[in-house]
Order: C-alpha cells, then structure tokens, then sequence
C-alpha cells in the first residue's frame, strides 16, 4: 500500500454517483456497476464544487509521487482497499534535436508512460479498476487483450487475490502471453481479433459469473486513465499544450483525459484552455478516422484489421462516439499512419533522441510528422505524444554484426561516423 499510510483509513471521496455516457442517467455508485441500460459506458460523477472547496492546488505539494496523489478525483473510497505496484509519475520527455530540424519555435514532448509497472499505462486503469473491484467484493475478474491490458490486469489482481482469466489474440506478442501467466491469471489464445476475445469473456461473465473488465464495460479504468491528463496539467504549471498525439484503440486514454481537464476547469485548477486532441490510429485498422471523415457519430468494425501496433489493433469500440466528442469538441482531427511510417517513426526517434518507443508511441510521431507536413498543427506548437508501454515490451527488427575470434577484425569497415544526425 505505497505512499498510502499518511492517508489514513477512509479517503476523502466526493463520488456523488454514476451517469450514462449518452442518456445522462443516473446510477448508484457503491455498487458493481457493467454498461448502462442503453447499452453503453457509465461515467464516475463528482461533487466538483466540494472539491473545489476542500482542495487548493497546491495541497498536492509533498503528497506521493503517484496517480494516488490526485484521490480527491478517484472513486476509491476506503484506504485498504487500494491496490497499487508503486504507479509512479512518468516523465515529458523533450525530443530536441528533431525539435530543431522539424518545429523550430516549437516543442516536442514525449510522455513516457513505459515507466509504469507492467510497463504500459494500462496499469493507470487497472490499478484503480481492480482497487474498486476489491472494495465491492469481486472475486474473479476477466478480459479481452491485446496484451498489455491483460499484463496490467493480471498483476494487479494478484497483488489483491482476485483470480484473472484473459483471453488474447493468439498473433499477441509472446512476451505479454507470458508476462500474463507470470503474474498468475488464466491466458487463453483465440484464434480471431480481441473484439472476438470480448465475446468469449462475455460468456463466461454469464456462464461462470466474472467481472467483465473489458475496455469502458466498468466504469473506473477510465478514472485511472485520466490521470495521464491531470499529471500532464501539473507538469505543464497547469498550462495545457496546443496539441495531444494518442495512439487510439478502445479509446480509454482520449476520453479519460478530456473527462479530466473538464473536470479540472470545474474546481479551478485549469484555465479555459484545451489542447487539440489528434487520434492517431493505423490505416489497417482505422475505424475512428474513418468515421471523423465522414462526419459520423459512431464508428462501424473495421474489418480484416491489422497492423504491427497491436495496442491499437481494436476494429470496435463501445466509446466511439466519446472518443470522436473528444476530437470535435477540441477542434483536434483523427488521423492514420502505415506500418512502414510507424517502423521507420520508431527507428528514427531511436537512433537520432535515444528514446525507444512503443509502435504505438511511434504511430504518433509518424503522426505528427505527417501533420506538421500538410499544415495541420503550426511548427511554433507544444506537442504532446504519448508513448503509451515500453519499447523493450516489443519485438523488435534483427540487429547484430558477427564477430569472429580468430579472424582479423577490419577496423576501416567497422568504424562509423559517430554523430547519429550524420546518417541522414
Ligand atoms: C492499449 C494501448 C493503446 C490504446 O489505448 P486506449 O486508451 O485503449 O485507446 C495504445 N498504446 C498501447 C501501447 C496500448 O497498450
């Protein structure tokens, strides 16, 4: 329970109830909630105006560096009911040198959420998921995955004693099917797209009785996910950047962080102002661009969906039309990059700033490259890109000359021009 102990036992909430994300009706917290009636994702409401009272910003100074800093804006209610690994702040990192040569005047920061335990920001939404799971008394949860989220989910349940089952792509990156059954959950490889795997837990929450933790089908993954926008205020001095690059897949991260910079503006932490949000996704499975394009409220399936990014390899998402409100209400555009722009996007951030991307973090910067080429974002703009798990997490392209003892070395061929700028 890190960085817990000075909060004592009961942690001052200001829930006040749950919404339906489209007929605004009214649900009770306190008790397991799935989907609304209609349907579609429930909302964690606050008594904003009682935490505008009780919390002057700067009562964060001195508290952990952690999302659990910001617990006025969480749904936790009882102390011992927190689930956490140590859920640290993660750093902006500025990218300089391609600052210099694409965006003079301008600012391009990555905010490195690979630092997270498991090594993904899925870990925002679930240690806060499987916190209030434990604290309304569910004993077995399960998910669909494309790896990190069922990596995430998987550790935290154990951390708690909650019994995982996860159901995965069987494409998924071997190293997140093992990290999964490391940390103690039930995985299952399925032959199909992890809306497929949806429908086998959906299954198995009738059958077998599980908590369905599916991306928006609990209301406080999202919770979690918004801290990425409350942290972003707080590193910024509370100034918000002109624009926001989010790998999109179920979309929690998007809506998570314009739920929260609302929320923000309500107890006068913010001012009126709101980055552009840019949903990047892959053009083999841009379901969201497509739908921005047409000017349409929700986004059918994408079919035959792939891309190496498998974050965002989600061919449906429940908060579709959520996510496209996040991109209209900012004035932001949703915006799709090929596999061959996110490998050489990866490499290129790599070699040139020493930062190892995920592709998915790599999709955005292919992302801004491409928008700062056709005139969408100014050159003179603060950029954020999220780079969303560790690139370590990720198979990545064969490398490694042979050497062989007993030969001579030839140091002429061997010897490279030092500076990695040189090579373009
Ligand atoms: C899950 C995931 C995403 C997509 O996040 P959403 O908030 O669900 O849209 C992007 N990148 C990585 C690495 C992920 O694991």
């Amino acid at each position: 329970m890190s960085g817990l102990a000075a909060i004592g036992e009961d942690l001052p909430t200001f829930v006040t109830h749950l919404e339906c994300s489209l007929t605004a009706e009214r649900y009770p917290a306190d008790t397991l909630q799935t989907l609304s009636k209609a349907g579609r994702p429930l909302l964690v409401r606050y008594d904003l105006d009682g935490i505008r009272r009780a919390l002057p910003r700067r009562a964060l100074a001195g508290r952990p560096q952690s999302l659990w800093r910001y617990r006025e804006l969480l749904p936790v209610r009882r102390a011992q009911n927190v689930v956490s690994l140590g859920e640290v702040m993660t750093p902006l990192i500025p990218l300089p040198r391609i600052a210099a040569r694409l965006a003079t005047g301008g600012e391009i920061l990555v905010k490195d959420e690979g630092r997270l335990p498991t090594g993904s920001f899925k870990a925002r939404g679930l240690a806060v998921a499987v916190s209030m799971a434990r604290e309304l008394g569910v004993d077995t949860m399960a998910m669909p995955t494309n790896g990190n989220a069922g990596a995430a989910m998987a550790a935290y349940c154990s951390r708690s004693g909650i019994k995982a089952y996860v159901f995965c792509p069987d494409d998924t990156p071997a190293v997140n099917v093992r990290e999964i059954a490391m940390q103690g959950a039930e995985v299952f490889l399925v032959d199909g797209l992890i809306d497929d795997c949806g429908k086998l837990v959906g299954e198995g929450e009738r059958v077998a009785g599980w908590f369905n933790c599916s991306t928006l089908r609990e209301p406080y993954r999202i919770e979690g996910k918004k801290t990425m926008g409350i942290e972003l205020a707080e590193q910024l001095g509370w100034e918000l950047p002109d624009v926001i690059f989010y790998p999109t897949g179920g979309g929690t991260g998007i809506i998570g962080m314009w739920k929260a910079f609302a929320e923000l503006a309500a107890i006068g932490w913010i001012g009126p102002k709101r980055p552009r949000m840019v949903v990047v996704q892959a053009t083999g499975c841009a379901p969201i661009v497509r739908a921005w394009q047409e000017g349409a409220e929700h986004a059918p399936r994408w079919e035959n969906a792939r891309t190496v990014a498998a974050g965002i390899r989600v061919p449906q998402a429940i908060g579709d039309f959520l996510i496209l409100r996040a991109v209209r209400e900012s004035g932001g555009f949703a915006t799709a990059v090929s596999d061959d722009a996110i490998a050489e996007a990866w490499s290129e951030v790599a070699a040139e700033e020493g930062v190892l991307l995920c592709p998915e973090g790599a999709a955005t910067y292919a992302a801004y490259k491409q928008a700062l080429a056709d005139g969408r974002i100014r050159r003179e703009d603060r950029a954020v890109l999220f780079n969303c798990a560790s690139g370590l997490k990720y198979p990545m392209p064969d490398a490694g000359t042979p050497l062989q003892l007993g030969n001579a070395v030839d140091w002429r061929g061997l010897v490279k021009d030092r500076r990695p700028t040189a090579r373009r």
